[in-house]
């Protein structure tokens, strides 16, 4: 290798080196454990991005979100087909069988959430996502918005897809529950009973490559455990056939920010098992 090349190729890693400590300063973390590489493959992750948008994938529900207000839902949030709140011309299966779902949802009031939500909050992004997130409840944002994860730990979360090298469009985005539990508490188990049929029913749509439960009833609802978050983390489980990473929700980093460097290396894994299926470098 002649010096020029030299001097190139080091210019082209330490601009990698610089994104990479941006990201991690996004993602709220000041501190960055250095260990041997296996291999110096740096690569900027742009053409990839590039590649995942041009496949055009419709959002499901993140277009229009629905913006009722304090309007009390049912009959409201039911008068909005799907259809008319999307200028997707093209529909896949998933799209419609999701369409479907989501309108059986919206006249949902097997337990009592239902009474009282302004919005139904039932997921958002990429129908044919290969990672899906899972997490607890709406909140007050959500339940006015219509959409899982738009407040302060919404915009955590979207710096941590982002942290791995996709955008929020690129994944999907369902809670556990798709009703807003009164004054955020956490939700009850019959609850979760009642309401699990339909989170079940969107990952079987969606078929995911990976899953990522945020949280302890996340976790806990998809893998049939009571064990905690703490000691679920880490690494990957099996949900019918489909890795799932557990880590914390993003609120609970919000109250304990020293456990972002946790989440992160959660999410490596995450962005690691990605390329690995995908066959495509997800690392900046
Ligand atoms: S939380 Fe789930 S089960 Fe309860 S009313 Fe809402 S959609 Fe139905």
């Amino acid at each position: 290798m002649s010096a020029d090349e030299i001097k190139k190729e080091l210019a082209s890693i330490l601009r990698a080196v610089r994104i990479r400590i941006e990201i991690e300063k996004g993602f709220g973390i000041d501190t960055i454990t250095v260990s041997r590489p296996n291999k110096l493959n740096v690569q900027r992750s742009s053409n990839l991005l590039a590649e995942k948008q041009s496949m055009k994938t419709p959002d499901i529900d993140g277009r229009k979100r629905q913006t009722e207000g304090t309007n009390k839902r049912s009959s409201k949030d039911a008068t909005k087909p799907l259809s008319d709140q999307t200028s997707v011309t093209e529909k896949g299966e998933g799209v419609q069988m999701l369409e479907t779902l989501r309108n059986e949802m919206l006249v949902c009031h097997k337990c009592s959430l239902g009474k009282a939500r302004t919005n139904l909050v039932f997921g958002v992004g990429n129908p044919r996502a290969t990672l899906m997130f899972v997490g607890e409840a709406p909140g007050r944002d959500e339940d006015l918005q219509g959409e899982p994860f738009v407040g302060r730990a919404g915009q955590l979360l979207t710096k941590i897809i982002e942290a791995i090298g996709l955008k929020r469009n690129d994944v999907y985005i369902a809670n556990v529950l798709k009703c807003r539990p009164p004054g955020n508490r956490a939700p009850l188990p019959e609850e979760i009973v009642l309401c699990m049929p339909y989170l079940l029913k969107q990952i079987e749509i969606i078929q995911p490559k990976v899953l990522c439960a945020l949280g302890t009833f996340a976790a806990q609802t998809l893998l049939s455990t009571k064990a905690p978050v703490g000691t679920l983390r880490g690494r990957f489980h099996d949900y019918k056939g489909i890795p799932i990473m557990v880590t914390f929700h993003p609120a609970y980093l919000l109250r304990n920010p020293n456990d972002k460097a946790k989440v992160w290396e959660d999410m490596k894994k995450v962005r690691d098992l990605l390329s690995e299926l995908s066959g495509k470098d997800l690392k900046i």
